[in-house]
């Protein structure tokens, strides 16, 4: 466990806790700097002092965002709200007592808390999954990943190298196509060969097929060889040498493919501790909450991103609605905390969406509306997320 700041200027009655620095924290975090409660303490435990904003992430794989521009980092918004931070790996609830236990032996009373944690790729559980693939999340660990791969690459620009993903939603084809463009810009092109794994015969499922169909077009022209309808079963090293490792990715089908890395960005999971807590959950594990954000089943916990799905609007695992949902979760934290009752939040249904494509364009859609890739496109995204990261830049006085 690592104290980073801690603030204690009033007579405390309440005590809220905030497990996670995801996107919606990272708003509420604001808006309480911006309107603080007296007599709360507020305390933020999250397992990394920067964490990614998801927006960027590909467009930093591709190597338009520099590390530091595509990451809020926590301390200082963290002083902003006047909250003290652990720098901690939350592992275990006591929801009877009111308690949260981090992996370091803290431990932290809380009269309301929240859960912001994001998610991770599931079916690491595949044969060789856990132990060869470079899962997409943690954040943090997938960027080690990728730095220690574009500095072998660079050393040897000429030497082949296969890169495997899987996983076609929308994080599984963006990250191919940045991954792609990053690499062409180190590397001579014959070079590069790239495996998309895709278990259904469609891309993006959570898209309209108008986009689907660009994509795919897309990954096509480019060279990337999908593999869709095939569904990955075990990943077996086959020779270690010193300067590449190769693996064989076999499919339930009877396809083998060999590479030298594999990024896994199946769907999304949760972490187990939430349902041995005895918090309600869905069939995945995610918390179910009300329209007010609300656990289902302990009304002292609220959850909101990735790790919450809305009993009465589910939606896609996606930083957008982790976005969406700081502001309404801010306002429910608050009125709890001054015993005044919740207010329902509604997500919208059908919502903008600007997906890179690795080259300096972006394809807009919403709903059934789909623009195909252009550059004033990935200008206009540039814009909204730049501006969206504005708001965590704080001077040292703030
Ligand atoms: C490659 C890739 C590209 C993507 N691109 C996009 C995109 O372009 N647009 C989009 O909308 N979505 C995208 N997504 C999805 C997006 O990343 C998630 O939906 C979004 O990050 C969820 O936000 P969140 O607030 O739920 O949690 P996160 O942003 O994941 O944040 C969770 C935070 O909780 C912390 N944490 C986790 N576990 C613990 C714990 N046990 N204890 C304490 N702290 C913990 C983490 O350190 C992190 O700071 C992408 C996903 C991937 C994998």
């Amino acid at each position: 466990m690592k104290i980073i700041s801690n603030y204690c200027q009033h007579t405390i009655v309440k005590d809220l806790v905030l497990i996670g620095g995801g996107h919606s924290h990272a708003i509420a975090l604001k808006m309480f700097g911006m309107k603080p409660l007296t007599g709360v303490r507020l305390t933020l435990i999250t397992a990394n002092q920067k964490t990614a904003y998801s927006g960027m992430l590909p467009g930093h794989i591709a190597g338009f965002y520099t590390h530091e521009e595509c990451h809020i980092d926590l301390k200082p918004l963290a002083n902003f709200a006047q909250a003290n931070l652990y720098i901690d790996r939350v592992v275990a609830l006591d929801l009877e007592n009111n308690k949260v236990l981090c992996a370091n032996g803290l431990v932290v009373d809380f009269d309301v808390l929240s859960i912001d944690i994001g998610s991770t790729p599931a079916r690491m559980s595949v044969s060789g999954a856990a132990e060869y693939a470079i899962a997409a999340k943690p954040v943090s660990q997938l960027l080690e990943h990728w730095d220690e791969l574009i500095a072998a690459v660079g050393k040897n620009p000429q030497e082949l190298i296969r890169i495997a993903i899987a996983g076609g939603g929308a994080g599984g084809v963006e990250l191919a196509l940045a991954i792609q463009s990053h690499l062409h810009q180190i590397q001579q092109i014959p070079n590069l060969e790239m495996h998309l794994f895709h278990r259904q015969m469609e891309l993006m499922p959570n898209y309209h097929q108008s986009v689907r169909h660009q994509i795919q077009q897309i990954l096509t022209e480019r060279g990337i060889k999908l593999h869709l309808g095939e569904n990955v079963c075990n990943i077996v090293p086959k020779n270690h040498k010193k300067t590449q490792e190769i693996f064989e990715i076999k499919c339930e089908s009877g396809l083998t493919v060999e590479c030298n890395k594999i990024f896994w960005v199946t769907q999304a999971s949760a972490p187990e501790w939430l349902k041995i807590a005895g918090l309600g959950t869905d069939e995945q594990g995610f918390i179910l909450v009300e329209d007010t954000l609300q656990s289902q089943t302990h009304p002292q916990v609220f959850a909101s991103g990735d790790i919450a799905t809305m009993v009465n609007y589910p939606r896609p695992k996606a930083g957008v609605f982790a976005v969406r949902q700081g502001k309404p979760l801010f306002e429910n934290l608050q009125r709890i905390l001054l015993g005044k009752s919740l207010k329902p939040y509604k997500p919208q249904k059908q919502y903008l969406s600007l997906i890179g494509t690795g080259d300096g364009q972006a394809i807009l859609t919403k709903g059934i509306f789909t623009l195909p890739p252009h550059k004033l496109l990935w200008h206009y995204k540039d814009c909204i997320d730049r501006r969206f990261m504005e708001r965590f830049h704080f001077q040292k006085n703030e």
